[in-house]
């Protein structure tokens, strides 16, 4: 029996996620089958997602092109749902552009975004006619050699950087500052003495965090180099305005509201920890004081991925709003989206292997998975798992617990979530937990293999024949 105020924080839970935890066979014999823990995905939300950003584009009459931003996600089945929705797959690494093309991905459907590009990869993307994104003079160097040796043509997009805010300028570690564009593309690319097997065809950049006003101030000042050039007869074909839109992971504002002022309550001692350690997630107490913020993702977001796209191309600029002023350059409207188009399209599914309590007395159920197969670049992953019993028992005010659930890595800090969690009945030995929505960097980004734990398997769950599969293999 529990007194103390809990803090939950609900997800929002799609279909296939909830068929799949009621269809608890389906799941247990894939733990059987591949042990825990396994990521399944599936095709479903993604698809959605993909048609909602491009109804937004079309709202405006403007030509556009998603571009899904694989590094999000492994798997070869989002870079081929892409696709097979007439849109294109960001790539950023040798890898992640051969799987695609020998899924029979065409290479003009795919860019190469990646942050250093050797010659192997230059000399791939230039063989196969992939449009390569630029970034700095010694790739332009490296390209414009492996062009002259192997006689052919580059298709060329400018990483832009630099953009003006206020007084200042948006750092970045990636492309060339305006005024370097354009005497890029004005005077070098295509020049006889340059840069002569270069093919400019547009301009790019993904800016850090999830600022409307700072993609738009971007998408403004990248189009008036549009017009600059265009004043030059030089022509732009696409403008890419990377990716970065926000998503919504919680079913309810007021939960997210609660748990951040209990979490402050919770480090100066008012309330008991809601985290273990009463770890800050990235708040430090400071004389008594909690400063600073949460180092973690906005779970909770009212504006989200097509009503942010919307409030972008809205935003008026001398009293013109932006997709007037982009439809008149008559140039596609790219975007690179990972996150968000992976909204409600993964979960990851671990196996309990043990209940014991540490030394202060909390409760610790041991998952058989470690740390990294949920970890983002936020301090944690702010959303309540599903529970699944292996044999039901009643729901009872008496068995609820609280406790934290704890992983294979050996060091005392290997949480699986920070947060204290309520479960509603005690979790037994064999029971699952479902980490929902994972698909996007949760899963894949920082997994490890330390201690030769082998990486999780990949599945795809295809909700209308019911049936769980190894993700397409190549
Ligand atoms: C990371 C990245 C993206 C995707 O960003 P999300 O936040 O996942 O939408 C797109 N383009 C580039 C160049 C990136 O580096």
């Amino acid at each position: 029996m529990v007194n103390e105020k809990h803090y939950s924080l609900t997800p929002i839970v799609s279909r296939w996620m909830n068929d799949l935890c009621e269809k608890k066979d389906l799941v247990y014999q894939a733990i059987a089958r591949y042990d825990s823990p396994i990521n399944i995905h599936c095709k479903d939300n993604f698809t959605e997602n993909i048609d909602a950003y491009s109804a937004v584009f079309q709202s405006y009459g403007l030509r556009s092109k998603i571009y899904f931003a694989r590094k999000a996600n492994k798997s070869l089945l989002f870079p081929l749902s892409s696709w097979k929705a007439n849109q294109g797959v960001d790539t950023a690494s040798y890898r992640e552009i051969t799987q695609c093309l020998d899924a029979n991905i065409p290479p003009q459907a795919l860019v190469c975004t990646a942050a250093v590009k050797n010659r192997q990869l230059l000399e791939m993307l230039v063989n196969n006619g992939i449009e390569i994104v630029l970034d700095n003079e010694d790739e332009i160097a490296l390209l414009h050699q492996i062009c002259e040796e192997i006689g052919r043509k580059a298709s060329v997009i400018v990483r832009l950087c630099g953009f003006r805010k206020d007084n200042g300028i948006l750092p970045s570690r990636f492309g060339f500052f305006m005024e370097d564009a354009f005497d890029l593309i004005s005077s070098r690319i295509g020049n006889p003495n340059e840069l002569p097997h270069f093919e400019y065809k547009g301009l790019h950049f993904h800016l850090n965090g999830y600022s409307v006003e700072e993609r738009a101030l971007a998408l403004h000042q990248s189009s008036r180099l549009i017009k600059r050039l265009a004043e030059l007869e030089i022509r732009s074909e696409s403008l890419d305005m990377g990716g970065g839109i926000l998503m919504n992971y919680l079913s309810d504002e007021r939960e997210w509201k609660d748990f951040r002022q209990a979490l402050r309550c919770a480090l100066i001692g008012e309330i008991s920890p809601i985290t273990y350690n009463n770890d800050g997630l990235g708040i430090i107490l400071h004389e008594g004081e909690p400063i600073g913020e949460m180092n973690v993702y906005p779970y909770f977001n009212k504006i989200n991925k097509g009503t942010l796209l919307h409030k972008i191309l809205e935003t008026e600029f001398d009293g013109q709003p932006l997709h007037q002023l982009l439809a008149s350059l008559d140039v596609e409207i790219r975007m690179e989206p990972g996150r968000s188009l992976l909204d409600q399209c993964g979960i990851t599914v671990a196996k309990v292997a043990f209940r014991k309590r540490d030394t202060s007395g909390n409760f610790l159920v041991g998952l058989e998975m470690n740390r990294t197969q949920l970890r983002s670049s936020s301090a944690d992953f702010l959303l309540d798992p599903i529970h699944i019993q292996q044999s039901e028992s009643e729901e009872s005010a008496d068995e609820q617990i609280d406790g934290y659930l704890v992983g294979a890595y050996c060091l005392e800090q290997e949480l699986i979530l920070k947060r204290k969690l309520r479960f509603k009945t005690t979790p037994k030995i064999g029971d699952l937990f479902v980490f929902v929505n994972t698909a996007g960097y949760m899963m894949h980004f920082y997994e490890s293999e330390a201690h030769l734990f082998p990486l999780a398997e990949n599945l795809v769950y295809d909700s209308e024949k019911e049936q769980i599969r190894e993700d397409i293999c190549v």
